[in-house]
C-alpha cells in the first residue's frame, strides 16, 4: 500500500490510500479521487512530508560528516618555513636532475672532460671528482665545469 498526500483545489489536505502507484494513476486519471470534505475530483498529489524529511537529512548528513574530514591537516611537528622547504626542493630537484643526465665518471672527471672537450669522446654529461687544481686547469682550457654539492645518500641509488 501507498499513502499519498493529496489535497483537492479547495485546500482541503488528506490522505489517499492505493495499492501502488499505477493505481493511483490510474483512479485519478478516471476522476475517481474525490476530496472527502467537499467531493471535488479535482485533486492533486502533495509531497510526502516522510518524504521530504528523508531526502532533506539525505542531502544534509554527508555535508556533516565530510566537514570535519576537510579540515587542514595538522603537521605532527613544526615544518621548516615555507621559503627554506622551497629552496631545498629546488636544489634537490636540480641535484637529481643533474645525476640522472649525466654519466659518473669518477676521478676520471678531468680527463674525460678534455676527451669531450676535444671531440675524442662522445660530447654528453658528465660528472666525478675534481681536484681545485684540475677544474682550474679545465677553465683555463675552455672547459666549462661546475662544483655541484651533492647530499649523501642521492649519489648512491642513481648509480
Ligand atoms: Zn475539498
Amino acid at each position: 500500500m501507498k499513502v499519498f498526500d493529496l489535497q483537492c483545489v479547495g485546500g482541503h489536505g488528506f490522505e489517499g490510500w492505493f495499492g501502488s502507484e499505477d493505481d493511483y494513476q490510474s483512479q485519478c486519471g478516471r476522476g475517481l479521487l474525490t476530496c472527502p470534505l467537499c467531493g471535488s475530483a479535482q485533486v492533486m498529489r502533495l509531497p510526502s512530508a516522510p518524504r521530504l524529511n528523508l531526502s532533506g537529512s539525505g542531502r544534509d548528513e554527508p555535508v556533516r560528516l565530510r566537514a570535519p574530514l576537510g579540515s587542514p591537516v595538522s603537521h605532527p611537528a613544526p615544518a621548516p618555513t615555507p621559503e627554506r622547504q622551497q629552496a631545498e626542493a629546488v636544489f634537490l630537484q636540480a641535484v637529481r636532475h643533474v645525476l640522472a643526465h649525466t654519466e659518473d665518471v669518477g676521478a676520471r672527471f678531468a680527463e674525460e672532460a678534455r676527451r669531450i672537450h676535444h671531440g675524442e669522446s662522445e660530447a654528453r654529461g658528465i660528472r666525478g671528482q675534481t681536484t681545485p687544481e684540475e677544474r682550474q686547469e679545465l677553465r683555463e682550457e675552455g672547459i666549462e665545469v661546475f662544483s655541484l654539492p651533492v647530499p649523501e645518500g642521492l649519489e648512491g641509488p642513481l648509480q
